[in-house]
């Protein structure tokens, strides 16, 4: 079982607890005019949030979107602190990570923003992170992508879903609105102007300050940021061509900052495990990395601090040196015997080990002993313990947990995968049919959605499966009409469930 194979969940963000939002102080420090109403007149919020949903189901296609639930559920959690705490609060969130190592992320009208895993292992701390996202918060809330249409005139749907693909993603993720237009178009590439910057840097540190973050960070990222890019060849980060940093944008962050009262760092407890996760899971050069933490161990004066431990564990597994990874795993659950993280760890070590029978136990234990405080780890474990069904074949006892599943967290297309794949080693084929449909439509292939609920719709027998494929089917086209997409079927690939 490979990393790739297991890479199964995404989260929407509907469950994610939330901090409530602190009053808006920092309105105060830093006047500025509202410019985001305009665009209401253009472009709906109903049509943003149509292109919006839309385009992120198409950028799954291009994109290496992450499905470890217990990495979305974490940068939902401050996702969801910082739009708590931003000047649209009703405004809904949904946020994403995304396998690469370069520094980006974007923002998708309709709420829908994207991390790269490289943005969180150069930021230095949680509030560095978070100051991240309160800027692509800020993006959202004020419409920029829709202004920037209206600036150019052309107003159509269409429009907007190609300038969202070039203006949020640029670079070699800009193939995403391939599927809208023609390449020509894309040429005509849209960045965020400089006035939106500034409009997104000014309202981005109000809501860092309110969700109680340091302010400083700000201009503490635009830091790491510099410095990055003159150790790095490549020259600038990603971010910093859709986002560019101007001298003025960084002095005026810096001067920004003394408005606010200082704010000592957030807790950087989850941050830092997070790091220590992504760092050991998503390194390309497994023995580089393993020397790399092998060193780091060895240079601390006294005990390993336990984020450093927890990365060389998984490193080790990573290397296929199970016996090591055991036993540093081990230790760090003598230390920390409630840890989750541990807990899944340690399962992840076995299952990797073909250890199959233990693996499935030890994660079956932490399902039925779930502590209080970790009671947010819930949906991760049920996906962790399907995920292990499905791969050893035990379909018919993943099916509950992955319809459970499902219902929390509909819009994650890896669950209807494994969900098909259950259905059909089952023999409930009208089933397995209806779930590859769904897996096909979150990720932007309505033509083969269409497909496989019409063969569905061929075996529905009863009244209410009839009814429920036939709405489905209309919805589609529904969209299809009203996107103005004409589907390229004949380039799409097909992915996805086995004997499709
Ligand atoms: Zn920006």
């Amino acid at each position: 079982m490979s990393r790739s194979t297991r890479n199964y969940v995404l989260l929407a963000a509907t469950t994610m607890s939330t901090v409530a939002a602190m009053p808006n102080y920092a309105a105060g420090y830093d006047q500025l005019p509202d410019l985001g109403s305009s665009a209401a007149t253009i472009i709906s919020a109903r049509e943003e949030q149509m292109v919006g949903d839309d385009f992120i189901r198409r950028a799954r296609q291009h994109l290496d979107f992450i499905s470890d639930p217990e990495l979305l559920i974490y940068i939902n959690e401050v996702g969801h602190r910082i739009a708590d705490a931003s000047n649209h609060p009703e405004q809904s969130f949904n946020f994403y990570l995304i396998e690469d190592s370069n520094i980006n992320a974007f923002a998708v009208p309709g709420g829908h923003i994207a991390v790269h895993t490289g943005l969180i292992l150069e930021a230095e701390n949680e509030d560095q992170f978070a100051s991240v996202l309160a800027h692509e918060v800020a993006h959202v809330t004020q419409h920029h992508i829709a202004r920037g249409i209206e600036k150019s005139k052309g107003s159509t749907l269409k429009t907007l879903a190609t300038v969202i693909a070039a203006a949020a993603l640029g670079g070699q993720a800009a193939q995403a609105a391939l599927v809208y237009t023609s390449a020509s178009a894309i040429e005509k590439r849209l960045r965020y102007g400089r006035e939106f910057e500034r409009e997104a840097d000014a309202i981005g540190i109000r809501s860092l300050y309110a969700a109680g973050y340091s302010p400083d960070e700000m201009p503490g990222f635009f830091r790491t940021l510099q410095r990055w890019s003159r150790i790095k060849e490549s020259g600038a980060p990603e971010f910093l061509r859709s986002h560019p940093l101007t001298v003025s944008r960084i002095s005026e962050s810096a001067a920004r900052t003394e408005n606010y009262p200082d704010v000592p760092l957030a807790d950087q407890t989850n941050f830092k495990y997070i790091k220590a996760k992504l760092r050991a899971m998503y390194a390309e050069n497994i023995p580089a990395e393993l020397a790399l933490i092998e060193s780091e161990i060895a240079d601390t004066e006294d005990a390993a601090p336990a984020d450093l431990r927890f990365s060389y564990a998984l490193i080790l597994m990573r290397a296929n040196k199970y016996d090591q990874a055991r036993s540093e795993i081990a230790d760090l659950l003598y230390q920390f015997p409630e840890h989750v993280g541990y807990k899944l760890a340690q399962s992840d070590i076995e299952l990797e080990a073909q250890q199959y029978d233990l693996g499935i136990a030890q994660l079956a234990a932490v399902r039925q002993n779930l502590p209080e405080q970790w009671s947010h780890y819930e949906q991760t474990v049920d996906l962790y313990y399907s995920n292990a069904l499905v791969l050893t074949e035990r379909f018919t006892e993943a099916i509950p947990v992955l319809r459970k599943s499902i219902r929390k967290t509909p819009d994650e297309p890896l669950f209807h995968s494994m969900l098909a794949r259950a259905y059909g080693e089952s023999g409930e084929t009208l089933k397995a049919y209806q779930s590859r449909g769904e897996y096909h439509y979150l990720r932007g292939n309505l033509g083969f959605a269409q497909a496989q609920f019409k063969q569905a719709a061929k075996l529905a027998t009863s009244y209410y499966d009839k009814a429920s494929l036939q709405a489905r089917l209309e919805d589609i086209k529904r969209q299809l009409v009203t996107l103005g997409i004409e589907e390229p079927a004949r380039r799409l690939q097909l992915i996805g469930p086995s004997n499709s």
